[in-house]
């Protein structure tokens, strides 16, 4: 797992932060705001175990210590998978990017890009960002796009002649001197090495809730993050005695899940904050209600 720091050298572009801000120096100045809020702070300590009982939850933290309420909120957040290259951390934030947004590509409208990943995530991007780049490379490790994304992102992709699939092709060096200028593409079957320009590499190949500590308590998507709101189903509603999880609730009640490790979340700090604030307001909504006493089953 990540240390509460694990971010640190990653630089985000942020709303009020024009140069961008550090993963240290937000969490530290969130630590500073919990603080004059009121809250309790137990740094470093991992929670490594979920155990609720009808109103009330207990968080096992792995000093031992045992953190009690009548609501949980958990954001614990993701890990990315990121590509093993060298001086791939120097360009991130910079040239490599694990999100495509409008906010990236503006970052790199009319300059050449490429996107890594065969998944849904990689083909969305290749679409959007294919209107805006000069030119779009799509590289997969295989040789069909269609044995793993969606075929009305396949069709897509195939109809748009701006983007070039690459199959059997894997990125193997960055170049550039402070930015990313070009990437080195190697065809993985023979070993042939091709230099093609790319002003932006967009990451796609996955991402792992930190949920292993609920132990498969709470229901999630097939990926492993946590399933809230409408997205909740069937047997998974049990807890609810027929009524049904608020936004950003868990399948089970008083239990929240927001930022990166919920599914089907924006993957951003400014909406894994909103989704935060929006948690703590939906807590007094569902302490105001007497459904908090059904029971805790997933
Ligand atoms: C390389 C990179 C660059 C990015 N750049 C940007 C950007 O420029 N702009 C942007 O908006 N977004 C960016 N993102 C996305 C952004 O980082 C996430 O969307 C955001 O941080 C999600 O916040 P979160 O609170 O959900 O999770 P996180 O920020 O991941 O926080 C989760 C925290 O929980 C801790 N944790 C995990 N398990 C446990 C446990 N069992 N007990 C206790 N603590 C635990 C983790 O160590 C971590 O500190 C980037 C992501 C990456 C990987």
């Amino acid at each position: 797992m990540e240390g509460p720091f694990g971010l640190a050298t990653i630089v985000f572009a942020l709303l009020g932060f024009p140069a961008g801000v550090s993963g240290s120096e937000l969490t530290q100045r969130a630590g500073v705001q919990a603080l004059k809020f009121g809250a309790r702070l137990a740094v470093p300590a991992a929670a490594v175990e979920l155990n609720s009982s009808p109103g009330h939850h207990e968080v096992r933290l792995s000093d031992g210590e045992v953190a009690t309420g009548r609501s949980v909120i958990v954001a614990t957040g993701a890990r990315y998978r990121r590509l093993d290259v060298a001086r791939l951390e120097e360009f991130e934030g910079g040239g490599v990017y694990y999100a495509a947004t409008q906010a990236e590509a503006q970052l790199c409208e009319d300059c050449p890009v490429v996107i890594v990943g065969g998944g849904n995530s990689a083909g969305q991007a290749a679409v959007f960002l294919s209107d805006r780049a000069s030119e779009c490379r799509l590289l997969i490790r295989g040789d069909d796009v269609g044995k793993s994304m969606s075929r009305y992102l396949v069709d897509q992709i195939e109809r748009k002649c701006a983007v070039e699939v690459c199959t059997y092709t894997e990125v193997v060096e960055l170049g550039g001197e402070r930015e990313l200028e070009s990437l080195t593409i190697a065809d993985n079957r023979t070993g042939e090495r091709t230099e093609v320009p790319a002003r932006a590499l967009f990451v796609f190949i996955g991402a792992s809730p930190h949920t292993e500590w609920l132990q498969g308590q709470l229901a999630a998507d097939p990926a492993g993050f946590l399933l809230t709101g409408r997205d909740v189903h069937g047997d998974h509603l049990a807890g609810y005695n027929g009524s049904h999880p608020l936004l950003l609730e868990t399948s089970r009640p008083g239990v929240f899940a927001v930022g990166d490790v919920h599914s089907g979340s924006i993957k951003r700090v400014a909406s894994a904050v909103g989704e935060g604030s929006m948690a703590v307001r939906l807590v007094h909504e569902r302490l105001a209600d007497p459904a908090t006493a059904v029971s805790p089953q997933t």
